[in-house]
């Protein structure tokens, strides 16, 4: 067993002290390798169920999944990719740690509290690989080797301590090749080690590895019930959005439907050396010309987006259920699976054609949800599936926990551990607050907040319009009913005003401080 380590500002010296003595073989606190996905949907996780499952299966994803906790109701605080990242470093919402959308406005303070930076001084090996989007060096990590902003899918650029180098390759299959380096290297060290493993994948504009490239190509998927929302009964901001498959998804640069066979620079297509390309354009060339040659419209128009979107994304995601795979066969073959840890999650979720969108922002099921499975030999029961409130403001708190870190005050989540270990403690949390803020930007979601139950969601569009929607869950699980000035609805809303309001103060947000971030052109 080990013992819970005590963090404080004033005990410098017993942190290094403690540093010093964990480098010894005998620290037999638990190695963390933490994998995210970027814009994974829950529904494209086979473990998950769902109607994907047998078409597009990640059957080593579900492995985490069976050898230990699934999560169906995992929540994020604001869901878009550099604010997820920055609260799961932090355990902090966005206007705490500062990084509230992707303008790119500030970057992120590296100089703040992170779990890494308090998992290193207490004596782990810690690294950063992949993904990371904050726009400031990574810090609170003895390695890191990130791609330069969204990265490319193709010979992409690393940036690392040395500068910034073009890997030749699949950007997932580098970063699982990065990876599994780093881990043959930590394990021998006697320290414990933590990585984070940040995939770009999937991520738009969904680009196939080599490996990947025809897997899905002829398959037909089944189409969400929602894919043609009409947003009837509900406001402004679901008819004013611009996240449609129909309008907002590109011919060219999302389904690849190029009629220029020299594709255009900032598709990134263009970082393809000639083998790359040409077995590209051996898949692709066919369906570019057939598509061309079919003059679809209308309905069948957005039925054959869905299916191009889907056939690409899903691919996308083989790449990365393949490379998890290869991660949990090294903890394998090395004897690190009974002391390892293994976290799958995504930044947030993500619109598999749901209300006709694809894309992220909303604090609808799709987007608001992300898969969260953790696997940890020992401590959490195999096969087990859990659905009570956990967000990725826990992330940090969990992790710390695991490590025998203990939690600083200042984290605003929870840590999961008497979950993991089938103990959820009786107050653990039954309501959720939520933030989005950016607005007016690209894809053009409203800025809203708001709260939900495990029944109910209470959404306020604050910043341009006034406007507010009640959604219940039980009587409406796909969302399509705005019941707010339904009268029937009149208590349970006036109770949803008063959580609402006292998860704000809790959490430190108000609508006064919301409405302080100015658009980004007036900051900038
Ligand atoms: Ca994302």
């Amino acid at each position: 067993m080990y013992h819970p380590v005590k963090i404080s500002a004033l005990a410098g010296l017993s942190v290094l002290s403690l540093a010093h003595c964990t480098q010894q073989k005998s620290d037999p606190r638990p190695n963390i390798i933490y994998i995210m996905a970027d814009d994974h949907a829950f529904q494209a996780i086979s473990a998950y169920g769902g109607p994907l499952k047998d078409l597009a299966p990640t059957p080593n994803i579900d492995r985490i999944a069976q050898n230990g906790m699934r999560f169906d109701r995992c929540l994020v605080t604001n869901s878009i990719c550099g604010p997820c990242r920055a609260v799961v470093l932090t355990g902090k919402y966005s206007h705490m740690n500062g990084f509230i959308d992707n303008t790119g406005r500030t970057p992120f303070d590296g100089s703040q509290q992170t779990f890494p930076k308090l998992l290193q001084a207490s004596g782990y090996q810690t690294a950063m690989i992949g993904k990371w989007h904050l726009d400031s060096d990574p810090t609170g990590f003895d390695y890191w080797d990130i791609l330069n902003g969204q990265g490319n899918y193709y010979n992409p650029d690393f940036i690392s301590k040395d500068g910034t180098i073009t890997e030749k390759g699949y950007v997932t299959e580098l970063i699982t090749q990065k990876s599994l380096n780093w881990l043959a290297k930590a394990k021998g060290s006697g320290k414990p080690f933590m990585l984070m493993m940040h995939h770009k994948a999937p991520h738009r504009e969904w680009q196939p590895g080599p490996n990947e490239l025809k897997l899905y190509k002829d398959v037909n998927f089944p189409e969400p019930p929602t894919l043609f929302d009409d947003y009837a009964n509900r406001g402004l901001a679901e008819k004013s959005q611009d996240m449609t498959i129909d309008k907002t998804m590109r011919l060219e640069e999302d389904l690849k439907l190029y009629r220029d066979p020299e594709k255009p620079k900032n598709s990134g297509l263009q970082r393809m050396d000639s083998a790359q390309n040409a077995a590209w354009d051996a898949v692709y060339n066919p369906i570019i010309e057939k598509f061309y040659a079919s003059g679809l419209s209308g309905k069948e128009l957005v039925s054959y987006k869905y299916q191009r979107y889907l056939q690409d994304y899903l691919a996308c995601i083989a790449a990365v259920d393949k490379s998890v795979g290869e991660v949990l066969d090294f903890l394998q073959e090395n004897g690190l699976d009974k002391n390892t840890i293994v976290i799958y999650t995504s930044d947030q979720g993500f619109y598999l054609g749901e209300h006709g969108w694809f894309d992220k922002r909303w604090m609808f099921e799709e987007s608001y949800r992300t898969p969260l499975l953790i696997e940890w030999p020992g401590t959490i029961a195999p096969g087990t599936v859990n659905g009570d409130m956990v967000s990725n403001l826990d992330y940090a708190e969990t992790i710390l926990e695991m490590a025998g870190v203990a939690v600083p005050d200042d984290m605003q989540g929870r840590s999961m551990l008497p979950i993991l270990k089938g103990n959820t403690p009786a107050d653990w949390r039954t309501e959720h607050y939520y933030h989005y803020y950016e607005y007016p930007g690209y894809h053009m979601v409203k800025r809203h907040y708001g709260m939900s139950t495990m029944r109910y969601k209470l959404i306020h569009y604050y910043y341009d319009i006034d406007e507010w929607e009640l959604y219940d869950r039980e009587a409406d699980p796909l969302e399509m009913r705005n019941v707010y000035n339904d009268p029937a609805y009149d208590s349970i809303k006036a109770e949803l005003h008063i959580q609402l309001d006292s998860l704000m103060k809790k959490y430190q947000d108000s609508d006064s401080l919301a409405r302080t971030y100015l658009p980004v052109e007036s900051v900038q």
